[in-house]
Order: structure tokens, then C-alpha cells, then sequence
């Protein structure tokens, strides 16, 4: 069965799907979506040869050649400009994430749908998407055999839910905005392990003899939030 991790992302795909798995390794979420919805289809894209055949396998093992094409190379450039509606992107950092969407641009035109699962620093996602015309419309925070993991979702159309005050909205890019409002379980774990990481980090720094002044403040103030924002 399906890592609850990939479920999560797989959750997030509309019925008749059309969609991207860029760097699908497996492809098992590919092979997940189409056995459970007979009328969506996929391109599973690998820029490894490991991971690829890998994909070729599983494809062809679930019965799927037909629905689900593996064609590897780097990032988005495995699809043609209008032939997808939703991208997924799992399992890598975010700012690898960002590289890819950014790379492959010529390719969202049609794209209804983002749906990112960043390891790590999914505030570079964010960032991401306002800057190019994408609307964070989702975000789910999970923690499985104890790592914690975010999913993202991002749609072309809808209302920005980043607060109006730019310090506030700054908090929101690194928290998520809709994370921070539910602050769940897996939330306050992440945020507290960081906040542990940051308090050793800053004492060190200030007992060093040259010390990044910028970096250091702005661990500060990411200190600050923390406190406010956990308690
Ligand atoms: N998406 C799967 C998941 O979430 O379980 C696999 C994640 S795995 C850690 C990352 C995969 O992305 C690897 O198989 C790697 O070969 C592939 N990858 C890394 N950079 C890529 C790129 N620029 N284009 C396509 N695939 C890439």
C-alpha cells in the first residue's frame, strides 16, 4: 500500500486526472492514482536511469502501459506545453522543487494544478508561487515513522490568504499561512525540534569569535516567532 506521505499528495488530484510525476522514482504514485480512477492518466518523468526503469517496471507490472507513459529526463521537460493539467512534484527539497517549476515554466501555461510535497524549506514554494502567478490554495502538515512532512497546493485562480501586513505575511511564508492557523500536532513538533536547533545555533554563534550579524538576526527574529507562535 501507499505511504500515507503519497496518499496525502495523491488525495489532492482531481477525478480524470492528467498529470506530471515529476521524479517518480517507483511510480507508485502514479500507479496508486490510475488503479483507483480508471479514467485519469499520467506521465511519470525520471531524469535517473535507476529510478526509471524501476517506473518502467511497476507501470508494467500494475497493467497501467496504456494510461501511465515513464519517459525520463530533467524535470518538466518531459511533457509538451499543453499536455498536462496538474504537476506533482514529491520528495525533494524545496528549493529543488522551485528550480524544476522555475526551468520548466514554458510547460504551465495550461497547468491547473500544483501539488508539491517539499522534504524541506517549503517556504521556497511559497515564495515560488506568488511570484508566479500561483495561489496557495492548500496545506497539509503529517508526521510518518517520525518525519514530518508538508504537502502543498497551488491553483491559478482564488484569493491570496497571506495576511496584508508584510511582517505578518513574512511569518506566514515560513509557517504556511493555513498551517499556522490549525497548528496540529506534527506542526508544533516540527516547529519545536527547529526552535531547539535555532536556540543551539544562535548560542553558538554568539560565542564565536566572527559571526554572520545578518544571519544572526535573522535566526533572532525566526527565535521570535517561535515563541510567539508556540505557546
Ligand atoms: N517522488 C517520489 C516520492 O515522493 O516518493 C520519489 C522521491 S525521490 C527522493 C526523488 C526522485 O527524483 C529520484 O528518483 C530522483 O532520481 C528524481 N529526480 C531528482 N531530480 C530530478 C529532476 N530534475 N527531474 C526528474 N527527476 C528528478
Amino acid at each position: 500500500s501507499l505511504s500515507e506521505r503519497l496518499s496525502a499528495v495523491a488525495a489532492h488530484l482531481p477525478k480524470s486526472a492528467h498529470f506530471v510525476d515529476v521524479g517518480s522514482d517507483h511510480a507508485y504514485l502514479p500507479c496508486y492514482v490510475c488503479l483507483q480512477d480508471p479514467s485519469s492518466k499520467a506521465v511519470a518523468g525520471e531524469i535517473n536511469e535507476g529510478p526509471f526503469r524501476s517506473a518502467q517496471k511497476q507501470v508494467k507490472l500494475q497493467g497501467l502501459i496504456d494510461r501511465i507513459d515513464v519517459r525520463k529526463g530533467d524535470g518538466l521537460a518531459v511533457v509538451a506545453p499543453d499536455e498536462v493539467k496538474q504537476v506533482v512534484v514529491a520528495g525533494m527539497g524545496g528549493p529543488l522543487i522551485a528550480s524544476i517549476l522555475e526551468q520548466g515554466k514554458d510547460k504551465l501555461g495550461h497547468v491547473e494544478q500544483l501539488i508539491v510535497q517539499p522534504n524541506i524549506d517549503a517556504r521556497a514554494l511559497r515564495k515560488w508561487f506568488q511570484n508566479n502567478g500561483f495561489v496557495l490554495q492548500k496545506e497539509q502538515i503529517l508526521e510518518e515513522a517520525g518525519h514530518i512532512y508538508e504537502v502543498l497546493v497551488a491553483v491559478r485562480e482564488g484569493k491570496s490568504i497571506y495576511h496584508e501586513d508584510v511582517a505578518v505575511r513574512e511569518k506566514e511564508l515560513l509557517f504556511g499561512p493555513i498551517l499556522l492557523k490549525e497548528k496540529n500536532e506534527a506542526f508544533r513538533a516540527k516547529w519545536l525540534d527547529y526552535k531547539q536547533k535555532l536556540e543551539r545555533n544562535v548560542a553558538n554563534m554568539q560565542q564565536a569569535q566572527h559571526v554572520d550579524e545578518a544571519k544572526l538576526a535573522s535566526f533572532k527574529k525566526e527565535l521570535i516567532w517561535l515563541e510567539e507562535e508556540l505557546n
